[in-house]
């Protein structure tokens, strides 16, 4: 018996190598390829987008992942040669005359000590030559970090392998089993395995262990409700395009609003992304990708000529106050979720990982977890939360 752990996205994954690290028998199960839902999709953008609307302790949570990801960078590159692109390229938000954020902006970033560039349109054209000549001002966070997401779970994967984890992919786990207040495993679906694959997961069979962790994203509130549990993670669809241009077309992350623009180091542009409340419908639609190209073109206008190499999208795990919930389920011993991390999983997934592998080894997480519990009481007036379009 060891753990299991439901779900193969970062959050799974990277939490699987640290309970290994420290010595447990891990099992990750995945319905479908490792790590190709929400974590692929995403824009790897280390910074919450508009931190200053959510709660300290959020905040706190934030800095603390952020300052695992240099030391981590390094032990996947040293561990599996892949280098995930952590880099510094800094955040710059213009402002087209729209001033709500601009005072709470850098009112936050002094007291969580972010260094902060205030600047006129001008000097912004500087730094980002391609903005358009309506931005009016600046704020710039040097040190906001990206990384790209396919890198970071390509190496996470080959981590987990090195480890000695086992994974079990294209495996749908069909219940969370219960007994007498106490998981005890949980039940695979009969139909979740193409042939030939997965010897070791037998139809309708079951994996015991002693504990669980759900960390099944978007589906997680799924395996929840036949326990009595509803956290109300719902999906929040987003829709990303892909530009080619030339490296230093675009130098930072520049946001706005709904929009925002992440320049890879080879020059890819990732443009993004949309907020929809539309359950698992996917693909991407015209009247979304035309939004997302018209506020492009309103801030670098300079861009229209590029190519669009591809689009994609995925289901953002939304939960309904903005917050992950990191915990051990009230009534059910040893079944604990690690979910609901909405537009924030891959800025937090090193925070969660040693915070889950802490709680679940017994010893005392570094991070004071009572506000993310899966037991708290929710704030569903909370701007960050699913159903506000302004998050
Ligand atoms: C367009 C977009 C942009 C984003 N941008 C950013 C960003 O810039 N910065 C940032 O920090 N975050 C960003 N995010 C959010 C981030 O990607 C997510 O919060 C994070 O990936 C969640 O990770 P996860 O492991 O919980 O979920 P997922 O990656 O979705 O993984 C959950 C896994 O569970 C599996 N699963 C589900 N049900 C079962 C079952 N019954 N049995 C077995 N397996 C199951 C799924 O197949 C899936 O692989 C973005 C997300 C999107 C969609």
């Amino acid at each position: 018996m060891g753990i299991v752990i439901v779900g193969g996205g970062i959050i799974g994954c990277l939490t699987a190598c640290r309970l290994r690290q420290q010595g447990a028998d891990v099992t990750v199960v995945e319905s479908g390829d490792i790590g190709r839902e929400a974590s692929w999709a995403g824009a790897g953008i280390l910074c919450p987008i508009h931190p200053w609307l959510y709660p300290d302790c959020f905040s706190e949570l934030v800095q603390h992942s952020l300052d695992l990801y240099p030391a981590l960078q390094h032990q996947l590159l040293a561990q599996t040669g892949i280098d995930i692109e952590w880099q510094r390229s800094g955040l710059l938000i213009p402002f087209f005359g729209d001033e709500s954020h601009w005072q709470p902006a850098q009112e936050w970033s002094q007291r969580f000590n972010w260094e902060v560039e205030p600047m006129d349109g001008a000097a912004a054209r500087v730094i980002e030559p391609s903005l358009a000549p309506s931005v009016q001002r600046a704020l710039l966070w040097p040190q906001v970090a990206q990384l790209r997401n396919p890198r970071l779970l390509k190496a996470v994967c080959k981590w987990m392998e090195q480890l000695g984890v086992e994974v079990r992919s294209h495996t749908k786990v069909r219940r969370l089993l219960v007994r007498d207040g106490e998981i005890t495993g949980v039940e695979l679906a009969s139909d979740s395995e193409p042939a030939g694959e997965n010897i070791g997961a037998q139809l309708g069979t079951q994996i015991d262990a002693d504990q669980v962790l759900l960390a099944a994203g978007s589906w997680s509130d799924a395996l929840l409700e036949p326990l009595g549990v509803a956290l109300a993670i719902r999906p929040v669809k987003g829709q990303i395009i892909l530009l080619a241009t030339a490296p230093g077309t675009v130098r930072h992350i520049v946001k706005h609003d709904a929009l925002y623009l992440v320049p890879r180091a080879d020059g890819r542009v990732l443009v993004g992304a949309t907020m929809e409340h539309v359950g698992f419908r996917d693909g991407n639609t015209v009247a979304e990708v035309h939004g997302l190209l018209d506020g492009l073109m309103c801030m670098f206008p300079g861009l229209t000529q590029c190519e669009i190499e591809r689009q994609w999208m995925g289901f953002r795990p939304g939960s309904p106050d903005g917050m992950p919930f990191l915990g051990e389920i009230d009534g059910a011993r040893g079944l604990f979720v690690a979910s609901g991390h909405y537009r924030n999983g891959v800025a937090l997934a090193p925070v969660t990982a040693e915070c889950m592998a802490a709680l679940m080894m017994g010893d005392p997480p570094e991070v004071e977890m009572a506000p993310f519990s899966p037991n708290r009481k929710i704030n569903r007036s909370a701007t960050l939360g699913y159903p506000s379009k302004s998050s």
